[in-house]
């Protein structure tokens, strides 16, 4: 049999759609194999978010054909879809498949046939979101939380990204297909779901994103919902109050904030007009569900971010009190407008803004944490022995001493939190059972 193996570089959704592929291609007579230098063909998803993903991405590339000389290399995903038959260079590799073309990538494979470039303009997909329709299971799969990709692309242009011009214009799944694909993975036997896209809250098949959650939320089952990346322009009060009181959807909201000062947010092409509504929502969110997680993206030193501005984020950052971020340093983009923009900041001048960014967002986990303790939290188990799993708002935990089995749920409180930053919780015994919180 045929073995593959399948590799992917940057999003959530990235690997999400490997999975699919390798669920897809399972069934039709291939093997999933782990180890590259075992695999007659690697299918490698990329990335071109920054420059530094970008030659990370061409970097692995070329150490597959070094590792397995006789490997045929699928290079997918938006790597590919930026340099295209450039890529048909690269030792082994045979097959570069844009981002509008991977729904072919399983009868490419099958049909053995020729080498190629299979890279159709990203917007003339009409409307497809490459998804495919077999599940693994947690154990063939081995993993415990199952995304449902809901929608692709993006409508909007922000200065610095390049991902609209890699994925396209936003398009979203079929609510009724989504339904269908919910109920599968919860037969399963799966019991977290993340929502995950290019963009979801431009989930737009009648109704939108909220009440697609509807949809979800009358299927009967014990399971949790998590919502990936939210744009500030998502979010709603209703949306908010959905995370913050419905028990079967995460109490964890991640907003892609980027700057919260409003010249900077501009210069980015970014709303910056509602700025005080968003901190305000923002700031009603930790106030009105303390226990809930909400994490962020942020961007520092992006062209034109003077010294004062940055701190204006900071001062906004403190004031918040986030409970997690994920910090970027501006990456010059080609083919973006910030790539040509003056004021571009020193690399030396992003990396000190990016750690006295790191510092407090440091300062308000450790309130947070704080915060925590002794509380109860519903964790789903992602490894049975030593216990380890992750709580509805996103906290990794570890439970010493205790044996779980893996994909289960376990009502435990926060005893502490270790030296480097690991959560340390205890069983409480005495919950009959948990239930997602
Ligand atoms: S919202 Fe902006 S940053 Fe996000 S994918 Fe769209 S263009 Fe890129």
């Amino acid at each position: 049999m045929t073995g593959i193996a399948f590799r992917s570089i940057g999003c959530r959704t990235n690997q999400e759609e490997m999975f699919a592929l390798r669920a897809k291609l399972s069934t039709v007579g291939y093997a999933a194999v782990d180890e590259i230098e075992n695999a007659d063909i690697v299918i490698v998803n990329t990335c071109s978010v920054t420059s530094s993903t970008e030659s990370k991405t061409g970097r692995f590339i070329r150490s597959i054909s070094k590792n397995a000389p006789n490997a045929q290399i699928l290079i997918t995903g938006c790597f590919a879809q930026q340099h295209g038959e450039a890529l048909l260079k690269y030792p082994g590799v045979r097959w570069v498949v844009g981002n509008g073309d991977k729904h072919l990538i399983a009868s490419i494979i099958k049909s053995n046939s020729g080498n190629g470039l299979f890279l159709s303009d990203i917007n003339a997909s009409g409307g497809h979101v490459f998804w495919e329709d077999d599940i693994l299971g947690p154990d063939e799969s081995g993993r415990t939380r199952f995304s449902v990709k809901i929608q692709e692309g993006c409508d909007f242009k922000c200065a610095y990204c390049i991902v609209p011009s890699l994925r396209g214009r936003s398009r979203s799944a079929p609510k009724g297909q989504l339904v269908e694909t919910f109920k599968r993975a919860l037969d399963k036997g799966y019991k977290e779901i993340v929502l995950t896209g290019t963009h979801i809250g431009q989930y737009c098949d009648p109704g939108g994103l909220e009440s697609l959650l509807e949809e979800f939320l009358k299927i009967p089952g014990d399971y949790r919902i998590r919502l990936s990346s939210l744009d500030p322009r998502d979010l709603t009060d209703t949306l908010i109050s959905i995370v913050g009181e419905e028990n079967r959807v995460c109490d964890h909201l991640h907003v892609s904030v980027q700057s919260l000062c409003a010249d900077v947010l501009s210069g980015m092409a970014r709303p910056h007009d509602k700025l005080d509504m968003l901190i305000k929502r923002l700031h009603d969110f930790r106030e009105k569900y303390p226990q809930s997680g909400l994490g962020a993206d942020f961007i520092v030193g992006h062209p034109g971010e003077t010294g004062v501005m940055f701190e204006t984020t900071l001062r906004g950052v403190e004031s918040i009190g986030f409970t997690y971020a994920h910090i970027f340093r501006f990456s010059k983009r080609r083919g973006t407008p910030s790539a040509l923009m003056p004021g571009q900041i020193s690399e030396l001048e992003k990396k000190k803004r990016s750690e006295r960014l790191r510092e407090a967002i440091a300062e308000s986990r450790k309130k947070y944490l704080s915060l925590l303790l002794g509380r109860p939290l519903c964790i789903l188990v992602e490894d049975g022995s030593p216990a380890r799993g992750i709580s509805g708002n996103y906290l990794k935990i570890e439970i010493p001493g205790a044996d779980f089995s893996k994909n289960s749920w376990v009502r435990a409180a926060l005893i502490g939190i270790a030296g480097d930053g690991r959560c340390i919780a205890e069983e409480i015994v005495d919950a009959g059972g948990a239930k997602p919180i």
